[in-house]
């Protein structure tokens, strides 16, 4: 193989990648059996890295092939910092050129089971308000192995018996930004030799990149889609989404209907609830409108989910007190339209929807409970629901 033909990624260390790849590229870049490539990749899903002795189910030539030519690369952990309110977990990974992502385990509702929220880039160049990572602006983006280690690294400390049941593209970053290695990284995420995460349970969550959200359905069929709503009234919306100038909310429903009609499964409509900014009864009525409208327009109603404002530095924004949510999801309800008040967990570690922001020594995180070394077992995980619902 060429050097000449392989991407940035897959340079890393002057050899291939191999966490950025299914078997079928595997097997056919290095020049061994597809029933080999599937066995050496599941090997270093489940061990962590290639065998060090040759199993009998694999050729020593293949084996010996991929460990000349291939790498399994990682990064750093340097913070761990799990929640003493509810069993959210947030890691701090140091990547390579300083920067450092976050990454946050969310128990689910079925005990033993966890989603991962996985970031896409370092920084954000969206600048959403309403959204810590927003202000860091962008230093650049994940490579494709970078996103599939950060759920590889969360995997390996969980509990004896518990696994990743679903991956939210919903940490660091617009994914839709860096759709290519997005796409690559679900592929290995959902891979029955990889990871095995049903893309059922793999949501990609975006501010609306239009181009990016009809690639998704097109390539990556059966993943999810979230979009970030904020506020369904344009020029509000505008205010607190710069990228609404760029890719109105109009457009971006265009292509999450595209998107529909493909899959058969309309979006989540992820709404951040902030106190006199969009959590009136005119905002309700908007956003009923919109998702009814689309309903109507495409066969498939969107699920509403409402994330209350959790507190960022830099920004007044709060959140609605819990009469004013309870109103905005009546308005919903005498629509017709049910919504989701989305449990945020780990608010004091800064882990919860839109509190994520670190750059690379520059700690943001107010109040950190504690840093563990060993995972911590999840009690409570039955009183918590499926993954966080902040798009972008
Ligand atoms: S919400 Fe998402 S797209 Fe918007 S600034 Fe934050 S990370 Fe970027």
């Amino acid at each position: 193989m060429s050097e000449a033909t392989l991407s940035t990624e897959e340079r890393h260390t002057g050899a291939l990648v191999l966490t950025e790849l299914v078997p079928e590229e595997l097997a056919s870049r290095v020049g061994i059996d597809i029933s080999d490539a599937r066995r050496l990749l599941s090997q270093i899903y489940r061990h962590g890295d290639l065998p060090a002795v040759c199993p009998a189910t694999i050729r020593r030539a293949a084996l010996d092939r991929v460990r000349s030519e291939g790498s399994v690369p990682t990064f750093e952990t340097i913070d761990r910092a799990a929640s003493e309110v509810d069993p959210f977990v947030k890691y701090a990974f140091r990547v390579e050129g300083g920067g450092v992502i976050e990454t946050v385990r969310i128990p689910l509702e079925h005990a033993g089971r966890f989603s991962v929220c996985v970031s896409s880039q370092v920084g954000c160049a969206l600048a959403c308000t309403f959204c810590a990572t927003g202000k860091l602006g962008l230093s650049r983006n994940l490579m494709t192995w970078e996103i599939v280690e950060q759920v590889r690294k969360v995997r390996a400390e969980l509990p004896a018996g518990a696994r990743v049941h679903g991956v939210v593209f919903q940490g660091m970053g617009e994914p839709l930004s860096n759709v290519d290695r997005v796409i690559r990284a679900v592929r290995v995420l959902s891979d029955p030799a990889c990871l095995a995460i049903d893309r059922r349970n793999i949501t990609v969550c975006t501010s609306g990149l239009p181009a990016g959200i009809r690639r998704l359905g097109k390539e990556i069929p059966g993943v999810r889609l979230g979009l970030s709503i904020a506020d369904a009234r344009p020029n509000r919306r505008r205010s607190l989404m710069p990228i609404d100038e760029a890719s109105p909310l109009e457009t971006v429903l265009e292509a999450a209907g595209e998107f529909t009609e493909r899959s058969g499964y309309a979006p989540m409509f992820a709404y951040t609830l902030i106190r006199g900014i969009n959590d009136g009864a005119d905002a309700a009525h908007a956003l009923a409108d919109t998702a009814i409208a689309f309903a109507s327009r495409y066969g498939a109603r969107p699920r509403i989910s409402l994330v209350p404002m959790n507190p960022i530095e830099g920004s007044d924004f709060q959140r609605p007190d819990a009469e004013t949510i309870t109103a905005f999801r009546d308005v919903l309800g005498g629509r017709g339209l049910g919504a989701v008040l989305r449990y945020s967990g780990g608010g004091d570690v800064n882990a919860a929807c839109g509190q994520l922001a670190r750059s690379g020594d520059a700690r943001t995180s107010r109040g950190r409970a504690r840093t563990a070394s060993s995972p911590s077992s999840s009690p409570s995980t039955s009183a918590l629901v499926d993954p966080r619902e902040r798009a972008g």
